[in-house]
């Protein structure tokens, strides 16, 4: 390691994102993306006219498209940021909104841990229970900051929104941050309950349901305080972090209901046919409200990871006491699923001679 980089830094575990093959074809099942291309709305509206403009800073509050966003919600605009992704929402709540440390589940989105040596922040873990379900229970007396995937990953359990509401009444003045990148598969957002809770934030990307994970866009919905706190730190960061095109795209996205409802619903339906096929396989499968499934299949998962990558088939697998027997699959297109299983009944079939 460079003897210039500060020794604070010197032990930081990054996160380790699943790969990207380029230029070969193959079944990519493996971060999480949606199937689909974004829709023809977005594609119209990043014109050439907009490309010439790029050589103008866009708009640092993101007016038009946090107008859209507050719309399609019901909430107001002055109720939403804009960021570079989930991600760097995410490093501003564990950065500056966690004074008393965090506490998140021993098995969710690998970059909590990551930005909690990030920034210092001392992180308490709390375990899922056996069968990988969050009871809220386990939460109700923390003091740190909570924060919950729902649905979570790699599980895709989801937790009710009533439970979700237990916790925030417990303790007004313990902020609890909702991280709702999946939930347009199946979940319920908590969005609505921003007005009457000023110690929620909810943070969704337009990663998943909307197509845009290589433009890099999502946004923190809260009170106004919360969300000024946050900008506080955005602005001392980066104010152009969402550039001109994804200003673009998002809007025409949220836009698009149409598409997003055929999607998503194309989406679940496949989701839950994999989940059927995958089963009669021997497989056990985690009921998911997400646009993937936890799968442990009947011969060791590790393997069953590496001869996939074999033939070109990828999905996500995680060493680990917990998760080591596991694989995460994210559900493609139809074309997909039928590829990957029929990968796995090769692989089935050589595990049975084996
Ligand atoms: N939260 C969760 C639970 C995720 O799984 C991911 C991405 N895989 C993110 C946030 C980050 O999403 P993005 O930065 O693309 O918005």
């Amino acid at each position: 390691m460079s003897r210039f980089l500060d020794k604070k830094l010197s032990s930081l575990e990054s996160y380790l994102p699943g790969e990207q093959p380029e230029g070969r074809r193959v079944v990519k099942l493996n971060t999480n993306e949606n199937p689909f291309a974004p829709s023809p709305a977005v594609v119209d509206a990043i014109t050439k006219e907009e490309v010439q403009k790029l050589s103008l800073y866009p708009d640092p509050v993101a007016r038009e498209l946090s107008e859209s966003i507050a719309a399609y919600y019901g909430i107001r605009r002055e109720q939403i940021l804009t960021g570079n992704g989930s991600d760097e929402l995410l490093a501003f709540c564990f950065h500056g909104l966690c004074p008393n440390g965090a506490a998140f589940s021993d098995l969710t989105y690998g970059f909590y841990p990551v930005y909690c040596q990030m920034f210092g922040v001392k992180e308490r873990i709390v375990k899922l229970r056996e069968d990988f379900r969050l009871a809220i229970e386990d939460y109700m007396d923390l003091k740190e900051t909570i924060f919950i995937a729902n649905p979570n990953a790699p599980t895709g359990l989801n937790v009710e929104v009533e439970a979700i509401e237990k916790l925030l009444k417990r303790d007004p003045d313990r902020l609890v941050i909702i991280d709702e990148a999946y939930v347009d598969f199946g979940g319920t957002s908590c969005i609505p309950l921003i007005d009457r809770y000023d110690n929620l934030l909810v943070i969704q990307t337009f990663s998943k349901s909307r197509q845009l994970a290589g433009m890099r866009l999502a946004f923190a919905a809260g009170s106004e305080e919360l969300i000024t706190a946050l900008a506080k730190m955005k602005f001392s960061f980066n104010p152009y972090s969402v550039n001109r095109l994804a200003l673009l795209a998002g809007k025409a996205a949220i836009e698009d209901e149409a598409y997003f409802l055929k999607t998503t619903r194309a989406v679940i339906e496949t989701r839950e046919w994999m989940k059927r096929e995958l089963e009669g396989y021997g497989c056990e499968v985690l009921p998911s409200k997400a646009n993937f499934l936890f799968v442990r299949p009947p011969v060791p998962a590790q393997d069953v990871f590496m001869r996939c990558k074999e033939e070109d088939v990828f999905v996500r697998y995680f060493p680990g006491e917990r998760t080591g027997e596991w694989l995460r699959i994210s559900v493609g297109t139809r074309e997909d699923a039928q590829r990957l299983l029929e990968v796995l009944d090769k692989i089935f079939e050589e595990g049975s001679h084996a």
